[in-house]
């Protein structure tokens, strides 16, 4: 079997790459050009898998690239992983953030269409287009309430999946996301801020940890773990879309209390609020409904927010070790 995985660098792309060469495939992977190289395959490194996939110069953005990609790897799966996906960023970025997590999902459902339509496509929709939350526990049945550019986005590439399935009988699913973490989460996304904040206060690299609203509540999970139910939707008879959640949520409070906990520290004595890191429109609680996924896929989370806290602690303490020797 082989794969195709756009976003192949970023965190979901490293815990897909390994699950599936896991599993026996070939994995293919468009990245996009940038001046340092060298860090691009990071995550891939971390998890060791960075000589196992096959990588290929390319953009979302562009029609043609996708298109020479189907032709040349023929691939059974396509995973549509790439994006803008800072939500913050999206309100300095909305154009191109709907040009590339928007328009870029439209692009490589084009480039499946007409080269490979026989590919079976897995889209990464997400939480946040739930936003304004309409029903307490999101389910595939929530209406949609996008807050940002980036929610916007992701709706318009949700609904293109949709559409494609139904129109040209593509066998195409969007999964519904909910905040899924892990060691390689991006440093700006609010878990890993805090898991490397924890880490250098304990180190005495950093005195406090500036953050924004502390109330926000998510509903967090493993990416590990997530990235088994993105695989699963594209192993069934019939294609369709489906909520990957815990089913528990918790403020970004208690994420700080769990993270400076496992180091022995009260995270009332270091976090401040800064407005700085407030959004002008925020999505105050979110809060998913896995039952279907659970029914259908066979899939429920495996690691507890707990556990979960301890690798981040852990990964990014010993990464600031290892800075401070060399
Ligand atoms: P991530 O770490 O930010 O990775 C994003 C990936 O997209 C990176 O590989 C990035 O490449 C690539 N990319 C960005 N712009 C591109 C372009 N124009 N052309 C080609 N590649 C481009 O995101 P993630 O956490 O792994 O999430 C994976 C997907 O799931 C994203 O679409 C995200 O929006 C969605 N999602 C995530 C969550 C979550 O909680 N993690 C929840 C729901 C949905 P570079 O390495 O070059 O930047
Ligand atoms: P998102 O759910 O995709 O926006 O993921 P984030 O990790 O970026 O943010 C999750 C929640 O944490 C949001 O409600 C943010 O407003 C809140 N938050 C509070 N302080 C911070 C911060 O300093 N950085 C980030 N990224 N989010 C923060």
């Amino acid at each position: 079997m082989r794969a195709f995985i756009t976003g192949i660098t970023g965190q979901d792309g490293a815990y897909l790459s390994k699950l599936l060469l896991d599993k026996g495939y070939e994995v293919f992977g468009l990245v996009r050009r940038s001046s340092t190289a060298e860090v691009n395959d990071v995550r891939l490194r971390w998890l060791g898998v960075a000589d196992r996939v096959n990588l290929i110069d390319g953009d979302l953005t562009d029609l043609s690239c996708l298109i020479r990609c189907m032709r040349e790897i023929k691939p059974d799966e396509v995973y549509n992983l790439a994006a803008q996906s800072f939500v913050k960023s999206s309100w300095h970025q909305p154009l191109l953030t709907g040009t590339v997590t928007g328009l870029g999902a439209g692009n490589i459902l084009e480039a499946v269409r007409l080269e490979r339509p026989e590919a079976r496509f897995y889209q990464a929709s997400s939480s946040e287009m739930y936003g304004l939350i309409q029903e307490e526990k999101q389910s595939e049945r929530t209406p949609f309430y996008p807050r940002s550019p980036y929610a916007v986005a992701k709706l318009y590439a949700h609904w293109m999946t949709v559409n494609y399935r139904e129109s040209f009988g593509l066998f195409a699913c969007s999964g519904i996301l909910f905040n899924h973490e892990s060691p390689l989460r991006g440093i700006e996304f609010v878990t890993r801020k805090i898991t490397d904040g924890v880490a250098r206060i304990k180190l005495g690299l950093a005195k406090d940890l500036a953050l924004g609203n502390l109330e926000a509540k998510r509903d967090w999970g493993h990416a590990r773990d997530y990235v088994e139910a993105m695989w699963l939707m594209l192993q069934q008879e019939t294609p369709d879309d489906y909520v990957v959640a815990t089913g528990r949520t918790v403020t970004v409070r208690e994420f700080c209390r769990l993270a400076f906990a496992h180091v022995g520290l009260d995270y009332q004595e270091f976090v401040r609020v800064d407005p700085a890191f407030m959004r002008p429109a925020e999505v105050e609680v979110l809060l998913g409904d896995p039952a279907k996924a659970t029914a259908k896929l066979g899939w429920t989370a495996s690691t507890t927010l707990e556990e979960m806290t301890a690798e981040m602690v852990e990964a990014d303490l010993a990464r600031h070790r290892r800075a401070t020797r060399d």
